[in-house]
């Protein structure tokens, strides 16, 4: 038999070679077999990638803005020239759709163009004679080594909503990609070595809680970008702040997409189910439970089971939905289909029912859609993240409003009306970090900030857009004075102070 693969830690702008000592499985998630194996770091090892950075550190924070800029043109250049290879590995370890994986990239995209304007967007302040001649202004520098640590569902967004700003603003990373699709990052630092970033400017190791927890702990790392669920976003945070770090730690989601009674219909539905079943439910903006307000109950369930129907499960090239991402997260997902039903839930589409063009041994799971779910039930309190939605039906837009600004988390949310009022009115009331109207997945555009409110975020800085560049940098404020030269004794013609 032949070995399976190795995908290597990324240090000092080459692979790392050494034996490791452990290993994790990395599956094709549509075989349910095991396609290649990923090295885990040690201790040593990460500090291995930390050293690499704060070497290249030293020499990084002084490049030029227009050498930072030229690195983050070309590599964008390139990704874009081979988005499409990036999408089939992708797609081949984390099992989301070809189609689906390139639309990760092209938002990913949009990220390093925003990296491309770095000269622009660290342009400090300047006060002329605060004071007589004395002048004040700022200026952005770069924290140091920061550490970069991101889940499966996004292998390559995530890692590039953090990367590119970061060593954009002069900083060094090493990124910890999530374990379980590993090899997009080491893709990109292979481009961004392409584009002449220098060696150690950017490293990947992978591994699991050891090289985690070496990070959150090196006295070297000054910032930590964590983006995963909400218990390890917690513990992150906690850890990175008590070794004195800054931490930005974006966690889990719940989303509610309310629909009011004059909402178009058509429209809800077809949103609710790309939003609820894209990437097979792995999405953190995911619609995880549709509020109908008032009537609109039976029809709206009518209409997104029928949309069901025509969702097409499988590995094929027509298909709009893959597996997940491992066997033991789809047997959790299935779980929670029973746990609805135990619950008093009705079960409207059972996705194990669902025909799935596909091998067999695949981790699938078609979309399952609950309606008259209960607040107290664990298919509405729990992060499924999987293709199971659920229906909560209210009376009112005020028992709406208070159901999602009750739930612990708040990442995204979306009302679909026709009323400009109402949604100007949600708007402002709820308690959720991105609002969509008549929009489900109200991802912000780059040169805004993504983040979550409440157990969905960790620390007061979002991710990407402005809120990166600050999270990236540190101001620095100087106060100076200058004599006229006439005070030197030399007189340079200058009129004499009055
Ligand atoms: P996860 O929390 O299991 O893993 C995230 C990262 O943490 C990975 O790199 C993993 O190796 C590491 N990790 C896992 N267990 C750890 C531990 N005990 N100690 C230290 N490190 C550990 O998350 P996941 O399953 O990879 O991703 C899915 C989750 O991410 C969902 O909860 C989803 O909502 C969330 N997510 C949130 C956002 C957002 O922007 N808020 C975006 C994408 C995903």
């Amino acid at each position: 038999m032949t070995k399976p693969r190795m995908i290597k830690h990324w240090i000092n702008g080459k692979h790392w070679e050494d034996t490791p000592s452990r290993v994790g499985d990395v599956y094709d998630p549509t075989t349910g077999k095991v396609a290649s194996q990923v090295a885990f770091a040690s201790v040593s090892e990460v500090d291995a990638a930390v050293s690499s950075a704060a070497e290249a550190f030293a020499s990084w924070r002084n490049a030029s803005l227009a050498q930072r800029s030229t690195v983050m043109f070309k590599f964008r250049e390139l990704l874009n020239d081979r988005k499409g290879e990036l999408a089939e590995i992708v797609s081949a370890e984390h099992g989301k759709v070809v189609s689906d994986a390139g639309g990760e990239i092209q938002r990913a995209l949009e990220s390093v163009e925003y990296a491309c304007g770095i000269p622009q967007l660290l342009k400090g302040g300047f006060s002329e004679n605060a004071s007589t001649r004395v002048d004040v202004y700022s200026i952005q520098q770069p924290v140091g080594v920061v550490g970069v640590i991101s889940p499966f569902n996004f292998p390559a967004m995530v890692p590039l909503w953090f990367v590119p700003t970061a060593i954009a603003c002069g900083n060094a990373v090493v990124l910890k990609p999530s374990e379980k699709d590993p090899s997009a990052a080491v893709f990109i630092a292979e481009l961004f070595a392409e584009a002449g970033l220098p060696d150690g400017v950017l490293n990947v190791v992978h591994g699991d809680k050891v090289a985690v927890d070496r990070l959150l702990e090196h006295p070297t790392v000054k910032a930590i970008s964590f983006v995963g669920s909400t218990p390890i976003a917690r513990y992150v945070y906690e850890t990175g702040t008590a070794h004195g770090k800054r931490v930005q730690a974006l966690g889990g989601a719940k989303n509610h997409m309310v629909v009011l009674p004059d909402a178009d219909l058509d429209l809800a539905a077809d949103a609710a189910v790309s939003a609820g079943f894209g990437s097979a439910g792995e999405r953190c903006m995911a619609i995880s439970v549709v509020v109908a307000v008032g009537s609109v109950g039976d029809e709206l369930v009518s209409k997104i089971k029928s949309r069901i129907a025509d969702v097409k499960v499988g590995s094929g090239p027509s298909c709009e939905m893959g597996p997940l991402v491992t066997g033991v997260h789809r047997d959790k997902v299935t779980s929670y289909l029973d746990a609805g039903v135990a619950a008093g839930a009705s079960l409207v589409v059972d996705g194990r029912d669902h025909p799935i063009d596909g091998d067999a041994e695949g981790f699938w799971l078609g979309p399952t859609l609950f309606d008259h779910v209960g607040t107290d039930m664990t298919i509405y309190t729990d992060e499924i993240f999987g293709p199971v939605l659920s229906v909560v039906r209210t009376e009112s837009y005020d028992e709406a409003v208070e159901m999602v600004n009750s739930n612990r988390y708040g990442n995204g949310t979306a009302i679909f009306t026709n009323d400009g009022g109402a949604a100007r009115r949600f708007q402002n009331e709820i308690e959720v970090g991105m609002v969509g109207v008549n929009v489900p997945i109200p991802v912000p555009v780059a040169y805004y900030s993504f983040g979550g409110w409440k157990e969905s975020l960790f620390g007061d800085a979002h991710a990407y857009g402005p809120h990166g560049v600050h999270f990236f940098t540190r101001s620095k404020v100087v106060t100076s004075r200058w004599l006229d030269p006439s005070h030197g004794g030399v007189n340079l013609g200058f009129p004499q102070n009055t």
